[in-house]
């Protein structure tokens, strides 16, 4: 494995396997590694196969982050995810400065404007520009066959999909399930931030996410599966619900009727701690 720290270095040695037509399956993550990431580089790593290479970003984005405090206790544990990286067998790894990413004054942006007016994309201006533009510029660098995304920030990987779609990039796009642990909450950098408490009450998402999917499947009014699921988590001391939606699978927009693709996405703070969780229907 080889760690590269700048855009020179990366494109560098990766001409030899954009010369010789080889798979190159990109995972980008923000670090602070755990077993829904290393899924992701076992897919990459499946993908790419033994004549392809996995290449992986570790890197905090900081125009994603809307919220300075968030990005100042964003947690970093370079050393770990290396480990991880490696053993997972990832072939190239990018860590990239914040300044090495954006040299001088940025003054173009990638902006998504109808998949992210919802959910995360209206509690957080500005995050999904963020996230597109930092795509764009990896894919640009990279230039991947593939890329790998989980359906852990389901709404981002509907929006990368639009991306590539608009913008002609040719890259594939995969989406990966969510990596729970076992009492059902979805692995997350940020649940290194909970007390062991928060950790055992925020197993309320996945019990609400569950209950929401067998209600909408019976036919439970969309209004009161919405409303039963923030009753559950409202009974938990110390959470505040940011949004609980059901939308549409695909354009994210809201939707009043049982009908499919349906998702149902929710961001809940448990403290100050932010976390997001979603079920498809
Ligand atoms: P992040 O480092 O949070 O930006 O995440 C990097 C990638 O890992 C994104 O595509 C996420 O959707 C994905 N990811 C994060 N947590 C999980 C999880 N629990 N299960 C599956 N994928 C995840």
């Amino acid at each position: 494995m080889q760690t590269c720290e700048t855009k020179v270095e990366l494109r560098d040695v990766l001409k030899k396997h954009h010369a010789a037509n080889q798979m190159i399956v990109l995972v980008p993550t923000m670090g602070a590694l755990h077993a829904g990431h290393q899924s992701l580089l076992e897919q990459a790593r499946q993908m790419a196969g033994k004549d392809g290479v996995v290449v992986s970003s570790l890197f905090v984005n900081p125009i994603q982050f809307n919220n300075a405090g968030d990005l100042q206790t964003y947690p970093r544990t370079p050393e770990q995810d290396l480990e991880i990286c490696q053993r997972a067998g990832v072939d190239y790894v990018f860590t990239p400065t914040p300044e090495e990413m954006y040299t001088g004054v940025r003054s173009i942006s990638v902006e998504e404007t109808y998949l992210s007016t919802t959910l995360c994309g209206a509690s957080r201006p500005g995050h999904f520009a963020g996230v597109c533009t930092v795509l764009a510029k990896l894919f640009n660098i990279v230039q991947p066959t593939d890329a790998i995304f989980g359906k852990k920030d389901y709404q981002q990987l509907a929006i990368i999909r639009r991306l590539v779609r608009d913008l002609d990039i040719p890259v594939r796009i995969h989406g990966a399930e969510i990596v729970r642990h076992e009492n059902g909450l979805a692995y997350s950098s940020r649940n290194a931030r909970l007390t062991a408490t928060q950790k055992e009450e925020a197993t309320v998402l996945r019990q609400a996410l569950l209950q929401a999917k067998n209600e909408f499947r019976a036919g439970v009014p969309v209004a009161e599966v919405k409303a039963n699921a923030s009753a559950m988590i409202n009974k938990v001391a110390g959470t505040e619900i940011d949004y609980l939606e059901i939308v549409n699978a695909e354009t994210m927009q809201p939707i009043e009727e049982n009908a499919d693709p349906a998702l149902l996405a929710t961001a809940v703070y448990f403290g100050d701690v932010r976390l997001i969780d979603n079920i498809e229907l």
